[in-house]
């Protein structure tokens, strides 16, 4: 089959001719069809460490179909078309028992980085990864569903907990999981707020629903958002950059009560830069304020987010789609943060 794989670390992705997977008796093996490309693939490839061995296949967003079952395999079948979590679990520890499997002690590592990934014609994976694609929901929207959109489902609605009236302040707006957060925080009933620092990211987020936008390009984060929010602040603030500037800022644009709620990830490694950041503990203490990291998704909650894609109630923001040959050229743009929304790889089926 044809595949894009990492050779060595740092190397650049090359397209190769490599076996099709085998499959163990609790695994699935499915043609893939469609592949979200983003940050986070982008990053751990370049974090020592996180790919187990080379060479390796990317890739974890994926939409595809079965084609092959394990024995033991019962509740999943050949010709279902799937989509998959990103995280390889035990399933029987007390963080997978408890619906946090994303913590999930005995975890050899993600899929893409310590198994082969979605950046190939065909992928093999636990069964108990998998869970259906609802009809009416397009391979791409599915593939992005998995981890661009589900994503923001977990951290609105458990970590910072957006209720109808709350103001929320969604930085790194513009990007590929940012912009389905604006839209899955206004679905919560939020008053969204959208920061970025590129005119294209803006008018994304304000054609996605954003309230306000926030142009972090003319200053201070916080004392914009106190301008917007007439001093008050906000309920939330889910930072999708997680730099230590946006991290002091966002949480400094708190209100009483104010949630903060970390995804972005900026290895030292990969940005040069140290994003450690400075936390006044009267200032969380006097305002009770709640500092949350929001580690990914369970499989239900990707479950219901495919539901909210066959409502037609988030739109699935894909802005370039290339064919599987064209990662690497997708990872470029990715890093040179030129991209708006989400990238896709599609395969031909
Ligand atoms: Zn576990």
């Amino acid at each position: 089959m044809k595949a894009m794989i990492l050779p060595e670390f740092g190397a650049p992705l090359r397209l190769a001719t490599v076996p099709v997977p085998k499959i163990g008796p609790n695994d699935v093996l499915l043609r893939v069809r469609a592949t979200g490309v983003g940050l986070t693939v982008v990053i751990m490839t370049a974090v020592p460490g996180r790919v187990t061995s080379f060479p390796r296949i990317p890739g974890h967003e994926v939409a595809g179909v079965v084609v092959e079952v394990g024995s033991e395999v019962t509740h999943v079948g050949v010709g279902d078309r799937v989509t998959c979590h990103f995280y390889l679990t035990c399933g029987v520890c007390r963080f997978c028992r408890s619906g946090r499997e994303t913590l999930c002690p005995a975890s050899p590592g993600n899929v893409g980085m310590a198994s082969d990934g979605a950046y190939a014609e065909y992928m093999a994976i636990p069964a108990r990864n998998v869970t259906p694609i609802p009809q009416g929901v397009s391979d791409i929207d599915a593939a992005i569903a998995a981890d661009a959109i589900a994503t923001p489902y977990h951290a609105c609605r458990e970590e910072a907990r957006v209720g109808p009236g709350d103001s929320v302040l969604i930085v790194g707006a513009g990007g590929g999981v940012g912009i389905h957060a604006v839209q899955m925080a206004k679905l919560c009933g939020g008053w969204v707020l959208a920061a970025d620092i590129t005119d294209e990211k803006l008018a994304a987020a304000r054609d996605c629903g954003a309230d306000a936008l926030v142009d972090v390009r003319r200053g201070d984060l916080a004392a914009q958002v106190a301008k917007l929010t007439d001093g008050r602040g906000v309920d939330a603030a889910i930072d999708f950059v997680a730099s230590r500037e946006t991290l002091e800022g966002s949480l400094k644009s708190l209100a009483r009560a104010g949630r903060l709620v970390i995804i972005g990830s900026r290895p030292t490694a990969v940005f040069g830069a140290d994003s450690s950041f400075t936390v006044d503990p009267r200032h969380v203490l006097g305002s009770m304020l709640e500092i949350h990291g929001s580690r990914y998704v369970t499989l239900t909650e990707i479950a219901q987010t495919l539901e909210i894609l066959r409502q037609q109630r988030i739109r699935a923001i894909v802005s370039r789609t290339f064919p599987l040959e064209g990662a690497e050229e997708a990872h470029e743009l990715i890093r040179k943060n030129a991209l708006v929304g989400r990238a896709a790889l599609v395969l031909e089926s």
